[in-house]
């Protein structure tokens, strides 16, 4: 057993004897640790804040790969409080590590926590906690094996692009398609932004609320067809829709 320091967030936590809980930390560079956080529960405890959902911070603690580890203490970098103090953006966070710790079970990719990190204080900021996720969706597709081609025409290479196929796995141009419906230009074209763009670096998210919510449409349809991944948060934000 040894003690570490870890950048992390908590993911998920559940209730564990009287007055704790395991507390599971999708961490920087030690993938996802769980957690004894002993006494959290009570009001004065130490432990309180930093055991919450959500909790996003560094966190010390006696680490047993593979094991339990134990929480001694930790430092929060960002209280979320906008975050917090809305159901919609706590329904979207929610989701939100419910997905990173799936696609992170499947992938083990040191990629997903930071683009978790900066989902989440991207939607703390005030940015559009729909647009966000959508962004971190598509990005997620490469470490579950489906990824889209959002780059040429997937038949032929053609940069004339009307439409996507899912069955077929990304752009289709006017020569190749067959059945599929035609897509709006710029919902096709913000597809391919929100794929590549660096969360960390959007300072403007202006979108028609129809064409953002024409795109979250095809990416949840594509998530539900092809992903494997059930999901409680994402029914419950679909019923906020
Ligand atoms: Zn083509």
């Amino acid at each position: 057993m040894e003690v570490i320091s870890v950048d992390g967030i908590v993911v998920s936590s559940m209730p564990f004897k009287e007055n704790s809980k395991i507390i599971n930390i999708l961490t920087k560079d030690k993938g996802i640790i769980g957690c004894v956080s002993k006494g959290c529960k009570k009001l004065k405890s130490p432990l309180r804040l930093v055991s919450e959902n959500f909790a996003y911070g560094t966190f010390h603690l006696y680490y047993k790969e593979d094991k339990l580890s134990t929480l001694i203490d930790g430092d929060i970098k960002n209280y979320l409080i906008n975050s917090k103090s809305d159901i919609n953006r706590i329904s979207y966070l929610s989701y939100l590590c419910e997905l990173s710790t799936n696609v992170f079970k499947e992938s083990e990719s040191d990629d997903i926590y930071p683009l978790l990190e900066s989902a989440i204080l991207k939607i703390e900021e005030g940015y559009d906690p729909k647009v966000i996720t959508n962004i971190v969706e598509l990005q997620y597709l490469k470490y579950i094996g489906i990824d889209l081609n959002l780059d040429e025409c997937v038949k032929c290479g053609s940069s004339k692009i009307v439409t996507l196929s899912m069955d077929k796995g990304g752009y289709i141009c006017g020569n190749c398609r067959t059945n599929e419906p035609l897509i709006d230009e710029k919902v096709l074209k913000l597809l391919r932004l929100y794929s590549y763009v660096d969360i960390s670096k959007i300072s403007n998210l202006d979108i028609d609320k129809n064409i953002r919510d024409h795109i979250n449409m095809i990416i949840s349809e594509y998530y539900d067809t092809y992903s494997g991944i059930t999901s409680k948060s994402k029914k419950f934000l679909k019923d906020l829709d």
